[in-house]
């Protein structure tokens, strides 16, 4: 049986590693702050002290760590360890620069490495059913295809350059943010209107502008449940991946600008470490 390291077991990483053990997969986890790891072991993981050591003998690796700093600083620290053919799945939100500089360092040392960032929060992670993005060497990909079928319900393969899955995930994360913030713009209207802003979510409902998601968060907002699926820190660390990459690429962040001022606002209020959909506290 394929023996797969998650580095990173975090909401996202831990939801992963569990689908992975249920489909059966040697899993080795190791995080940081070992005490988010070591619940793991009761399904079966083996919690590594390192991650050198989760790494070794590890056919496949995935990442799912904050931001580009981490996965660069850990992968470095693994330099060595990794077993011969292994194929290191990158899966946090690093964006097409981010990826860049991991192939860079990837060329380097002569690691193999995916692209492949994933839609989904909390719960998708937990029951294997992400959506992954992935690019990279076609070579790689039956690699990484066992692990994604795992973790997701569909794979898209966005291109074979490095980076062209997380520039896809930029562009759905751009939308989710704006989602989310939108939502809460409606129901402060609303309310600042003397309304029942459930009144809003009612009105939506089943119309062609409804979405599960916008029901989901806007029923989390009213109730004032801001339980991590996807920290509100995070969406402000993908929105300056966003505004970067449309810079670079010529795209008006002025929509990407607004966005930023009402997360960062609620940031600053103390939300940061609490859902997305405490972005509400914003209005
Ligand atoms: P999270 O719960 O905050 O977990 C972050 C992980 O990164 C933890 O394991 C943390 O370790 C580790 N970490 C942070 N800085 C580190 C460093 N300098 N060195 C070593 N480890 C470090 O985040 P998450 O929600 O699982 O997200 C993980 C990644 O997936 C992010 O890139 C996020 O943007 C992306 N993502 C999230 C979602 C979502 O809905 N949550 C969906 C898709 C993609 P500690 O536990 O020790 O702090």
């Amino acid at each position: 049986m394929t023996t797969v390291a998650v580095l990173g077991t975090g909401t996202m990483g831990a939801g992963m590693a569990r689908s992975l053990l249920r489909e059966g997969f040697d899993v080795r986890v190791w995080n940081r702050s070992v005490e988010k790891a070591q619940p793991l072991a009761d399904d079966g993981a083996v919690v590594a002290g390192t991650a050198a050591e989760a790494v070794a003998g590890a056919e496949v690796v995935v990442v799912m760590l904050f931001d580009v700093e981490a996965v660069l600083e850990v992968l470095r620290g693994c330099d060595g360890h990794f077993a011969r053919g292994a194929v290191i799945v990158q899966s946090s939100t690093i964006g097409p620069d981010g990826t860049a500089r991991l192939a860079t360092l990837a060329l380097d040392r002569g690691w193999n490495v995916l692209d492949a960032p994933v839609l989904g929060t909390r719960a998708p992670a937990e029951k294997g059913l992400l959506v992954v993005l992935a690019s990279g060497d076609p070579d790689l990909r039956p690699g990484g295809q066992s692990v994604f079928d795992a973790i997701g319900s569909r794979t898209l393969w966005a291109g074979e350059d490095l980076g062209s899955a997380s520039a896809l995930k930029l562009a759905c994360n751009a939308w989710v943010a704006s989602l989310t913030a939108a939502a809460a713009q409606s129901l402060a209207l609303a309310r600042g209107a003397g309304l029942d802003p459930q009144l809003v979510l009612d009105a939506i409902k089943d119309g062609p502008s409804d979405s599960p998601y916008l029901q989901l968060k806007g029923t989390a907002m009213l109730a004032e449940n801001y339980e991590v699926s996807f920290a509100l820190d995070g969406v402000r660390k993908d929105l300056d991946l966003i505004a970067a990459s449309a810079g670079a690429n010529d795209v008006t962040t002025d929509l990407i600008d607004a966005l930023r001022a009402v997360f960062g606002s609620a940031s600053r209020q103390g939300h940061g470490d609490q859902d997305m959909a405490s972005v509400i506290t914003a209005f």
